[in-house]
């Protein structure tokens, strides 16, 4: 009997699909003339994973543990037939079979940690009797997609096929005939206490603050020497616990947000133009790491420089990036050098005549962004998409000097490049709607996570990260030092501290910005002056030996410096302010309202138009710890009439200048 999963387009394991699998396997368990069983998913993939919407309510009957029983208590045979991928549920599933067999390039895996769950359907207790304990905490505390060669050799599939999935799992299947082979009668593996500590204590360098991630390991190591449908039911129990709870609901939240903007891609409104070839402008910082993120997607990239010495510089950053790659064993050096075949280098703005998408990331100057512009239309295709990498600038104003603004959009890349999943796609006012639907799927192949954001001052990140730097500053007057504000947000989750990240990025950058924009400042403002201070004393961060921290030659990591107390000290005292003690708790939450009320005004500006944009921008560009769910989620969760209230204290705190936003935008319609 061949039972076929097909719940479009990913095979998701809803109640329907699984009530439909249960009532399969009763009907093949009681036709005698039944005596082997195959199940596999119609169209690209296996079940993908379940239908994350289920996740937020109470799970409807069949629930997956019945289905899976219904499979090991089924006396004929069941052979799982794998392609795609088979991931949670889908592959807790199949190590309810007897065997699995899968097509070449299927991914099998155990991703529920990076949704703040455990596996709930026996993954915790089935996997480690197939594989061994170290293996199992290894792959589920990181959620490892495996490749099925890889599953092959440790087993998880018995059989991997090049084609013809369907027919082989039927010869495969029949090969069982008479025989059972469960996962649950095989014995607990025996263990190797130091390779299990050692296994432990690597999941838990990066799951250090994550309960589920304990849980796991928990779940692998002790339960698993209870008899097995004991193991099974706490196992159970833990997982529905986890799922309700606010951190499973936070990763649910991001997930949601993240998908959203790729749907816009399914609707038919616009269609993407093609892109094949790109042109980047500058082969700076960002000129070569988007030059890396393009060849790595296939792209064709040729990198342009005015400055010979720049390009060379650049070209050799792209190539070290590959070669890298090889001696490190993260790619083989045949695709490497494939991609380096795809890749260019020239002074010659003729050679951007073929591009489909020309990137500029030079200096950033309106001046030199004009002249560059102007280059690009002379040289370009006249139906090639152009995009701007600034930061600040507007790029109206560039596209105000172009012949054609509909064909000018920005595409604002976070640093490094070829690392940072954010991609914000600006829409001008000129820019014509398939751009915004190209700039999507360009996103999608180099595997960003975009926003769509207004063309605005900083655009939606930077600008949020500005408002809670300032809120930052604003503590540091206020009896705070930068070690403590760096330390309370770290513990919370975030990946560095403000003054961590200042450091590291120049605090020069900023004071440049500060001074362009002094001449138009708000006197009556409240103005921090401490970073100010530092940079006429010359401490521009790491790359000048000191900033807010001292850095010896070689360390990365800087130490507290009684010079940048005393500026502080020094600081409140010219105000007036009398220091005052804060607690992690406090500088925590000034800096999560501080960030939901700018959010409220991109909202109310039409800068985003979702406000779950927001989330998404930050935990893919700045470092927000992910399982928070984001400033959105925590409004959200924190409630209109506490946010108010929270908010109006925030705003006296933080004195002339603060303007509280109106936080309706934040919340549903009631
Ligand atoms: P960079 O100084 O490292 O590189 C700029 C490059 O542009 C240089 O190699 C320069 O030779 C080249 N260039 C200048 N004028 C040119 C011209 N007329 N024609 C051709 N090439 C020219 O700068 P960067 O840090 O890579 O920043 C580039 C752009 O990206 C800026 O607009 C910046 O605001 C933006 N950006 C930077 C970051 C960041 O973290 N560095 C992040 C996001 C966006």
């Amino acid at each position: 009997m061949v039972i076929t999963v097909n719940n479009p387009p990913i095979n998701a394991g809803s109640t329907e699909v699984r009530q439909g699998l249960l009532d399969a396997i009763q009907v093949f368990q009681s036709d005698p003339n039944l005596a082997a069983a195959v199940i596999i998913g119609a169209g690209n993939t296996f079940i993908a994973g379940s239908d994350m919407k289920e996740f937020s309510q109470p799970l409807a009957e069949p629930h997956l543990p019945t289905v899976i029983s219904a499979i090991e208590n089924c006396p004929k045979p069941v052979v799982c037939a794998l392609h795609g991928a088979a991931l949670g549920g889908g592959f807790e599933l199949s190590l309810a079979c007897d065997a699995r067999i899968a097509l070449q390039g299927t991914l099998v895996g155990l991703p529920e940690v990076t949704l703040g769950i455990i596996p709930g359907a026996g993954g915790t207790q089935r996997l480690p009797r197939l594989i061994g304990v170290e293996k199992s905490i290894e792959y589920i505390c990181a959620g490892t997609r495996i490749k099925a060669d890889e599953a092959l050799k440790l087993g998880i599939i018995n059989k991997l096929v090049k084609e013809d999935l369907l027919g082989n799992a039927i010869v495969f299947a029949r090969s069982f005939i008479g025989i059972k082979h469960r996962i649950r009668d095989i014995a607990t593996p025996s263990v190797d206490a130091s390779d299990v500590l050692a296994a432990t204590q690597k999941a838990l360098k990066v799951g250090k603050n994550r309960p589920n991630v304990h849980k796991a390991i928990e779940m692998i190591t002790n339960t698993l020497t209870l008899p097995i449908d004991q193991g099974l039911a706490i196992e159970r129990e833990a997982f529905q616990n986890l799922r309700v709870g606010t951190e499973a609901k936070a990763l649910r939240h991001q997930f949601f947000a993240e998908r959203k903007l790729f749907k816009l891609l399914a609707g038919d409104a616009q269609k993407p133009k093609s892109i094949e070839q790109v042109a980047v402008i500058g082969a700076g910082t960002m000129g070569s790491g988007i030059t890396i993120a393009c060849l790595s997607a296939g792209y064709t990239v040729l990198m342009l420089d005015q400055n010979e010495a720049a390009l060379a510089n650049g070209a050799k950053k792209v190539s070290d990036f590959y070669d890298s790659r090889v001696k490190t064993g993260k790619m083989a050096a045949e695709k490497a050098s494939a991609i380096l075949q795809g890749f260019t280098s020239s002074t010659q703005w003729g050679d951007i005549a073929t591009a489909d998408l020309v990137i500029e990331a030079v200096f950033e100057e309106m001046e030199v962004k004009h002249a560059v512009f102007q280059k690009i239309e002379e040289y370009a295709k006249p139906d090639a998409l152009l995009a701007s990498n600034t930061s600040y600038l507007d790029i109206d104003v560039i596209a105000a000097k172009t012949k054609n603004p509909s064909r000018i959009f920005g595409l604002h890349f976070f640093s490094p490049a070829q690392v940072m999943k954010l991609l914000e796609i600006v829409r001008c006012k000129l820019t014509a709607p398939n751009m915004i639907i190209t700039g999507l799927q360009f996103a999608k192949r180099l595997g960003k996570t975009p926003v769509i954001s207004a063309n605005a001052f900083g655009f939606i990140g930077n600008r949020i990260y500005a408002a809670y730097r300032r809120q930052c500053e604003f503590m540091l007057e206020e009896g705070a030092y930068p070690e403590q504000i760096d330390k309370a947000l770290e513990e919370y989750g975030f990946a560095m501290g403000p003054f961590a990240v200042g450091d590291l990025s120049g605090l020069d950058i900023a004071w440049a910005m500060r001074k362009n924009q002094a001449s138009t400042r708000n006197p009556e403002h409240r103005y921090v002056n401490i970073a100010d201070t530092l940079c006429l004393a010359g401490r521009f961060g790491r790359k000048t030996g000191s900033g807010y921290y001292q850095y010896a030659e070689g360390v990365k990591s800087g130490v507290v410096d009684p010079f940048v107390k005393q500026v502080i000290d020094e600081a409140s005292a010219a105000k007036g302010i009398s220091r005052r003690e804060f607690s992690s708790e406090e500088i925590v939450n000034r800096v999560l309202l501080a960030m939901i009320n700018e959010i409220a005004h991109l909202a109310s500006e039409k800068v985003v138009s979702d406000v779950t944009d927001c989330d998404v921008v930050l935990v893919n560009g700045y470092g927000f710890p992910r399982w928070r769910g984001g400033p959105v989620f925590i409004a959200q969760e924190m409630g209109r009439d506490k946010l108010n209230l929270e908010l109006r204290d925030l705003a006296e705190r933080s004195g002339p200048g603060f303007v509280i936003a109106n936080t309706d935008v934040l919340f549903h319609p009631d």
